[in-house]
This record gives C-alpha cells, structure tokens and sequence, in this order.
C-alpha cells in the first residue's frame, strides 16, 4: 500500500510499504477514505518530538471502511464505515474504567525501553502514528491501518453522514470541546483562546455551545481570525498588532478573562527536552520571537479563572509563572484528549446539526500530494487551515 513516511525533519514521502495485517484477535484493518494532518503532526515534521524512526508511518485522523476483524471483535465487521479515534485504549484498565481513555495503561506497555517513564513518571497511552514513545503505532496517513482494540474505539458512522462531517471526531472535535468543557464555563464567562488553528476554532465553537458570553480569538493569521468570527461569533485578536495582555485587561473590566485557553502548544515555546534528552534537545530547540502563549495565559487569567491547555506539549517548558497561577488561585488543566469519551455526544450534536465540522477544510488532496500538503498547513500557504488526504 501507499502511506506518508517521516524520514526527518520536513522530510514525508509517500511511500509503498507492505499492507497491515491482524497481530491481535482485537484488532481491525481499516480501508482509509479520509485521513487529515493535524497540529500534532506539524510538531513531528518540525523535528521537535523525539523517537522516531525512519520510514514511521504518519496520520492519527482517520476514518474508513472495516475490510477485516479479528476473532474477538464482535462488534464490528466487513463493510462498516467507522471513525477511529486517535488513542489506542484498552477498555479495561483503571484509567479507561475511569474515562481517561488518552491515559491507557495497556496500550503503551514497552514506551521505548522505560525512557518515557524516567521523563514522566509514567507512560500515557499509545498514540496511532506519534513516535515510538506513544507505542510506535503506524498511523493512518495510508490507504490501510491496524486498529488494535477496535472492540472499543472506533464509532460506526450512521448513514447520510459524509466523511468530511465526521473526520474530526477521530481528534480535533473532541479536543476542542474537551479543552472548552476544562474552562469550566458558567453564563456570563468570557473565553480567551489562543490559537485559531483547526483545534482553536473548535475550542472556540464549543465555548459557545457549552455556555460562554464571549469568546476572544488570538492569533496572526488573517483569515484564521475572520474564520473564528464569522464561523462562531468571536472578538478576535491580532498578536502581531497588539499587546494582548493589555487589549484583554481592558476587554474584561480590567478584570482578565474567566478562562484563558492555549490551543497553540510548543509552536510558541522554546522547547526543552533537558538532561535525558541533551542531544536531542541541541536538536529540536527551538528559537522563536513569537510570545510565550502559556505564560500571556496564566498572567491574563482573572483571579480565581482557569487555564486550559490544548496544545500539546512535551519535555519541560521553562519559565511557566507558578507564582502568578499559586497566588490568583488558578486551575490548570491539560492533557491529551479522551477522545472515546466524547465521540458519542459530539456525533448527535453533528446529527442535529449544532455544529458541522467540515467549513474548517481549506484542502482535499490526494495522499500522494502530502509533501506539498504538509508544507502548506504548516507555512499556512493557500489560506490553508485544514487539510484532508484522500487515498
Ligand atoms: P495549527 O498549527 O494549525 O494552529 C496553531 C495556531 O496557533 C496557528 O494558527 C498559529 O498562528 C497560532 N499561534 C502561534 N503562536 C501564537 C501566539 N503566540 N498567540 C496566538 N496564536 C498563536 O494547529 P492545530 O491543529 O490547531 O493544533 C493546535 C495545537 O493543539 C497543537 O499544539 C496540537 O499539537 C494540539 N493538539 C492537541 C491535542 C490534544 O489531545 N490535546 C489534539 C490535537 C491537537
Ligand atoms: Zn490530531
């Protein structure tokens, strides 16, 4: 089959790799229809997430048709049309017990020779597609994927529903809307949200529906900024053209937004991966003029507010003002989405039509154009906000 293989830092090729095969009777091989690139995969191609391997396979959006289950799946079969979600979760351990699906215990049980238990503590869930610390899983940046535990992730797709409708189910969707219901909004909140890439303006279209007065777009980017307020009604924010704690504390009273949301991630940060990761570290640093969004969050948050962050980060981040988050009281909360969680709820809110995904889709490519389509989501030629591969 053909599928997107990293070979380094701003190096994909499509290239033909042997098709998957069932290893696992809870696993499904899916035929990929769509498959999108993500924020997430931007951090790979810039060379900031460590392990991997040359010739990994990409992509952990995606969404198909099963053509094979193995013997102890019994809920899917030959013929259905599902989304996957991007975690790989078990289903049965403390944590996906508990509905943190993203924190699987038995998805990622080798997390590359116990190093990303030395770096964390402990090791999150496998991740399709996401380097050799999130299990080393090929991803779905091809014409076919495994889908291991697929008697719990996947969510079959009802009839009438088309594939750019319900992609973003696998990630994005419930990613936004994880780290909007983390805001912990009550009537009258307003919402600053940095970053209007596809995860802010579901971040910020879920800040909505889940109850803000007014949610504040920050960004650089033109039409991202247009997208957020004509798509959801946001008061946007240009970085570039002005001092963002400043324009906040006077959009609030003086009092700073109930809850401030980072949907940008490393993208803004100098990155550390210090100490273990020295080498690496000389590797992936990254120097950026561009301001530190975690720390413009927790300093602009009013006293009391909550700071959610989307973004993904990785390592250590420096800096971090613990002094102003401990005295104003704040609540951080963060991590990978527990996608399986909220596949449910949000594919109704898509039946009923409360929010429709696709307009964030700028490009449908084919898979072999995913050199060029990398290059443009991340340098946002062509007005790019989202790109969708088809096989
Ligand atoms: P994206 O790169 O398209 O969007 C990021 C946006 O942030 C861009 O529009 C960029 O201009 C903007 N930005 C950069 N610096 C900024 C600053 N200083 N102030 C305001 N805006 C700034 O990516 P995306 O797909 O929207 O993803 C956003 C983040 O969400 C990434 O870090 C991604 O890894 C993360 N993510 C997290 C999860 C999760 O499970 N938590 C899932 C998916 C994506
Ligand atoms: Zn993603």
């Amino acid at each position: 089959m053909k599928a997107v293989c990293w070979h380094g830092a701003m190096d994909m090729r499509v290239e033909t790799v042997p098709d998957p095969t069932i290893l696992n009777p809870r696993d499904a091989i899916i035929k990929i229809t769509s498959t999108a690139i993500c924020g997430s995969d931007l951090h790979i191609y810039d060379g900031f997430i460590p392990s991997m391997k040359a010739g990994d396979i990409m992509g952990h959006e995606f969404m198909g048709e099963v053509v094979e289950v193995g013997p102890k799946v019994n809920n899917l079969k030959k013929g259905d049309r599902v989304v996957v979600p991007f975690p790989i979760s078990c289903g049965q351990c403390f944590f996906c017990n508990r509905d943190l699906w993203s924190l699987c215990d038995n998805s990622n049980p080798a997390s590359n020779a116990g190093v990303i238990e030395k770096l964390y503590g402990h090791s999150p869930a496998a991740l399709f597609g996401y380097s050799h610390f999130f299990g080393g899983y090929a991803g779905g940046q091809a014409e076919y994927a495994r889908v291991p535990f697929a008697d719990v992730g996947p969510i079959k797709v009802p009839d009438g529903l088309t594939d750019d409708q319900v992609l973003f189910l696998s990630d994005i969707l419930p990613t936004g809307y994880m780290a909007a219901e983390n805001c912990n909004i009550q009537p009258g909140d307003i919402v600053a949200i940095w970053g209007c890439g596809p995860v802010g303006q579901f971040a910020i279209k879920s800040a909505f529906l889940l109850g803000a007065e007014r949610v504040i777009a920050i960004d650089r980017f033109p039409e991202r900024l247009k997208m957020a307020q004509e798509m959801s009604g946001a008061e946007i924010l240009n970085y570039e053209e002005i001092d963002v704690g400043e324009a906040l504390r006077e959009m609030t009273g003086g009092r700073g937004p109930d809850a401030c949301l980072d949907a940008v991630g490393l993208e803004a940060h100098g990155m550390g991966l210090e100490g273990l990761y020295d080498k690496v570290m000389q590797a992936v640093r990254m120097e950026t003029d561009r301001p530190n969004v975690l720390r413009q969050a927790i300093v602009a948050c009013r006293k009391g507010g909550t700071v959610s962050l989307a973004g993904v980060y990785g390592g250590f981040i420096d800096k971090v003002p613990m002094g102003a988050a401990f005295n104003k009281g704040l609540t951080l909360k963060m991590g990978q989405t527990h996608v399986h969680k909220y596949l449910r709820p949000l594919l109704e809110k898509i039946q009923n039509g409360d929010i429709d995904p696709s307009y964030i889709i700028s490009h449908r490519l084919p898979l072999e154009d995913a050199p060029r389509a990398y290059d443009i989501f991340k340098n946002k030629k062509e007005n790019c906000t989202k790109v969708v591969l088809k096989p």
